[in-house]
């Protein structure tokens, strides 16, 4: 496991820096390279206790930067900090604003877009010991296609 994967020292108190940094948080790739599609993201592992089944993670994305389509068992819990965007969960689309809570529920395709001309920030929380998340295949990514919505999103 690399350096950078460890769980972060249990510190009481970690300061914001006004930036979505915080104290002694470092500041991860979203993803290892090659592993699956994204963009201009990056990650930041918050809370990690062996007293807690979950983790919560930070993830930036900058302008026009996207997470990875994906879906798998475990389940997030999103709130949205900073920025503007849209995110699809199962078959719909939805514009996305700071305080915005999202349920991505079991096995929901799912994927967060910051817009143009802004960054989005967001805290998901997740269980820690969880399934490797799935990419849809060409034919389950032409059903997704067939919402509009969807297809417009996915070009977007
Ligand atoms: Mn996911």
């Amino acid at each position: 496991m690399a350096e950078s994967q460890l769980a972060p020292e249990r510190r009481t108190l970690r300061r914001f820096d006004g930036d979505f940094a915080w104290d002694g948080v470092e500041t991860l790739v979203y993803k290892e390279e090659g592993e699956a599609p994204f963009s201009k993201i990056t990650r930041q592992l918050l809370h990690s206790d062996s007293g807690l089944d979950c983790e919560l993670r930070f993830f930036d994305i900058e302008a026009g930067g996207h997470s990875t389509l994906e879906r798998h068992q475990h389940v997030h819990a999103v709130m949205i900090l900073h920025g503007e965007g849209e995110c699809l969960v199962g078959d719909e689309v939805y514009q996305i604003s700071p305080h915005d809570l999202v349920t991505v529920p079991a096995m929901e395709w799912h994927q967060f877009k910051a817009n143009a001309g802004a960054g989005l920030g967001f805290l998901c929380m997740v269980n820690r010991e969880r399934d490797r998340p799935q990419l849809p295949s060409e034919s389950e990514l032409v059903q997704l296609r067939k919402y509009a919505q969807v297809a417009s999103f996915l070009d977007s």
